[in-house]
């Protein structure tokens, strides 16, 4: 007996718009002077990141950041040896390694940058450390009272040879919300921070924008901006104007069974739906098992045969039903459930808005067992 796949439905992934979007987010901040590192944590958010990597590098970005040291030495594993950052350390994190691997490391308090001295002293190897300040966020991040002896500490370090510090950065908590009074204030202590760092004899790079302040704050550019969800061509600050973004994963099955039906007759679990006319139903073997929440049921439409559709009915857990009047439509038909939103086919924006949270929630969920990604 052959073995049967067992998936459902396909994430594809347009590498000429990961392409477009670096491009145009390299050349935004090239214009401030600064350079661009995409962030590709979390599997390059749901698009594979070392597709996501390779495309980045290919258009301009200068380096990549990561939050777990794993995903970083995934990405050395294959080959990618560009300037890597990696920020969100946990106990029992390898060090070792990574300063092996040359990644570089963020560094929020001296027992971090302690682990990663003996580490670089081990291998022989001068480590670079971006020292991160807490300036508002109240994650990880040095606090503004331990930024000092931190700085010190950094300055004999890299005196006695074991580690450079390359960059002191920080993370804007409301980006997305411009003219927000905490992204000033942030700034302010971020400028102080890094000031302290040049009066200890340090000649660090500064980076601070996301996204958002990326496309919004050019004078928070400094000298590097880490972009992430606009690289993947969605729009960090939704709703607020085309920056001429294209999403790059547009998410896709096929139908798989038609039939008709008449008035009275219902539709899936709970009988939610029930037809008021003589219609086509096409079935689509997808469910909230592959990624679509059940929570859109009744409320979300396909693009299928040239137009959107309803889902009618409960979404299943491997299944559901989209109305189709009487239109001609056959087993084999392209259904896209959510992409670019060409000629309005519905967008990960869409269902992010419909179920009250943001597009990066959507997106890093999608890569399941029965769905493939492509490339
Ligand atoms: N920098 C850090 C430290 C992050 O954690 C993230 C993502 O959450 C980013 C940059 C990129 O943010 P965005 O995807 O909003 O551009």
């Amino acid at each position: 007996m052959t073995e049967q796949p067992a998936h459902r439905a396909d994430l594809r992934i347009d590498v000429d718009a990961l392409r477009h979007n670096v491009a145009l987010l390299a050349e935004r901040a090239q214009r401030s002077g600064a350079r661009t590192m995409v962030v590709v944590k979390s599997d390059g958010y749901g698009h594979g990141a070392e597709v996501v990597a390779r495309a980045a590098l290919d258009a301009g970005a200068s380096a990549l950041g990561v939050a777990a040291i794993g995903e970083a030495l995934r990405l050395r594993a294959a080959g990618i040896t560009a300037p890597l950052l990696c920020w969100l350390h946990v106990p029992g994190d390898d060090f070792d390694a990574a300063v092996a691997a040359d990644v570089e490391l963020a560094a929020s308090s001296a027992a971090e940058l302690d682990a990663i001295a003996t580490a670089a002293h081990a291998r022989s190897r001068v480590a670079k450390v971006h020292l991160k300040i807490d300036t508002g966020l109240s994650r990880n991040g040095c606090p503004p009272e331990l930024w000092p002896a931190l700085v010190e500490r950094a300055a004999k370090a890299q005196a006695s040879g074991v580690l450079e510090v390359a960059a002191v950065w920080s993370h804007l908590a409301c980006a997305d919300e411009p003219g927000h009074p905490s992204i000033d204030a942030q700034a302010a202590r971020f400028q102080d921070a890094y000031e302290q760092a040049r009066a200890a004899g340090l000649t660090p790079i500064r980076h601070l924008a996301n996204s958002a302040a990326l496309l919004t704050r050019p004078d928070l550019h400094f000298e590097l901006v880490r972009p992430g969800i606009a690289a993947y061509g969605l729009d960090p600050v939704p709703h607020a104007g085309d920056h001429g973004l294209v999403p790059a994963m547009t998410f896709r099955s096929e139908v798989v069974l038609t039939k008709r039906v008449g008035p009275g007759e219902s539709v899936s679990y709970g009988h939610l739906w029930t037809a008021d006319r003589e219609c086509t139903l096409a079935l689509v073997p997808v469910g909230y098992a592959d990624g679509v929440p059940r929570n859109l049921s009744g409320r979300m439409d396909v693009w299928l045969a040239g137009r959107r559709r309803p889902v009618v009915g409960r979404v299943c857990m491997d299944q559901l039903v989209v109305c189709c009047d009487d239109d001609p439509v056959a087993v084999g038909d392209e259904v896209v459930l959510f992409g670019p939103g060409e000629q309005g086919a519905p967008t990960a924006a869409e269902w992010a808005d419909k179920l009250g949270t943001i597009h990066y929630e959507i997106v890093t969920g999608m890569f399941r067992p029965r769905v493939t990604r492509t490339p």
